[in-house]
């Protein structure tokens, strides 16, 4: 089976308990949970049973061992996962407002999540890996987009394939060398990921198809659209398939796209068509969402086919 390799950030997140709360004001928190959407994306694939490996830097620290443990437990390449002493891992807060949108205070560049390189050991993954994940959350300094880079390359040299997820918001486009950065990695895309309107970030169009136009006329093999409760939508030159989302208790949205991406990136890699790789995917992100913690959802490929058998699906996009 083909090898999947990510570069990014591995944080804990730890939240407010309640709705509506705010960190103006103590107040009761839950957490640590193992985060940053490189480690959910390649535990996600880990536990669908295709070969998934991260390169990343923690401190050594709970936060960090906590993860190391996780992605181990679920059977995730770990070997390129650099330990720093003197640094701490990453961290994300996070409070929900009453109209389900999130706020976060991050503490990324400046954590052991900044220090990631390009070592020995993430050249020995790099050297077995057939596939190469881009997050647009890890492009957060030049060193990190110098370590995408490499990524890409590396894979690209030999032979192998390149999924970008932007995961970013339009005030991030103001990071230094971020543009060019987005640009450069879509412009080594095979399998594309926005959600809702990051489609339209790297795009001139402002409908859908038109943006899509653009981007498959790039040399873009698949453009997959998240559409939250809504489920999917895949293009490629072939044409258009929708895939309706599953009805589910929303508990925590966190990671859900992650989960998605990991799940249609790892069928994809397996040859399966756009509906098999779509439905698994939107499975995937429901179950992603019914837990609080953006990778207590995260289920193996038997629990979510156990899961689509029952599931009821809601209104296709
Ligand atoms: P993230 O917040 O992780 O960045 P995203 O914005 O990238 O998420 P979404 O479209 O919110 O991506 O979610 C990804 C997928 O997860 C959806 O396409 C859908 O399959 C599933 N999903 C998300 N939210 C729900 C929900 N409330 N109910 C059912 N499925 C959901
Ligand atoms: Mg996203």
């Amino acid at each position: 089976m083909k090898k999947l390799v990510c570069a990014g950030e591995i944080l804990v997140e730890i939240m407010a308990e309640r709705i509506g709360q705010s960190f103006l004001a103590p107040g009761p928190l839950v957490g640590p949970f193992p985060s940053g959407a490189p480690a959910i994306f390649i535990d996600q694939a880990a536990r669908l049973g295709q070969p998934a490996g991260l390169i990343a830097a923690v401190g050594d620290d709970d936060f960090g061992h906590l993860n190391i443990e996780r992605l181990r437990a679920d059977g995730a390449d770990i070997s390129a996962i650099k330990v720093h002493r003197g640094a701490a891992t990453g961290t994300a807060f996070v409070t929900y407002e009453t109209d389900g949108s999130r706020h976060f205070v991050y503490n990324i560049k400046q954590s052991a999540a900044g220090l990631i390189e390009i070592g020995a050991e993430a050249r020995a993954l790099l050297a077995g890996a057939d596939h190469f994940h881009v997050m647009g959350t890890s492009l957060f300094s030049p060193e990190v987009i110098e370590v995408a880079r490499i990524g890409i390359e590396t894979v690209k040299a030999r032979g192998g394939t390149v999924s970008f997820d932007p995961n970013i918001r339009k005030e991030m486009l103001d990071l230094p060398g971020l543009r060019d950065a987005l640009h450069f990695v879509l412009s080594k895309t095979d399998v594309f990921l926005p959600s809702g309107p990051e489609l339209f970030i790297l795009a001139g169009a402002t409908d859908e198809e038109s943006a899509v136009r653009e981007m498959l006329d790039r040399g873009i093999s698949a453009v997959v659209i998240k559409k939250g409760v809504q489920g999917a939508v895949h293009y490629d030159k072939t044409g258009r398939t929708a895939s309706p989302g599953f009805v589910v208790d929303e508990i925590d949205p966190t990671g859900a796209g992650d989960c998605f991406a990991a799940a249609f990136v790892s069928f994809w890699l397996r040859g399966e068509v756009p509906e098999k790789a779509l439905r698994i995917a939107n499975g995937c992100g429901a179950l992603a969402v019914t837990r609080k913690g953006p990778m207590e959802g995260i289920a193996s490929l038997a629990a979510v086919e156990a899961f689509l058998a029952t599931a009821r699906t809601g209104a296709p996009a």
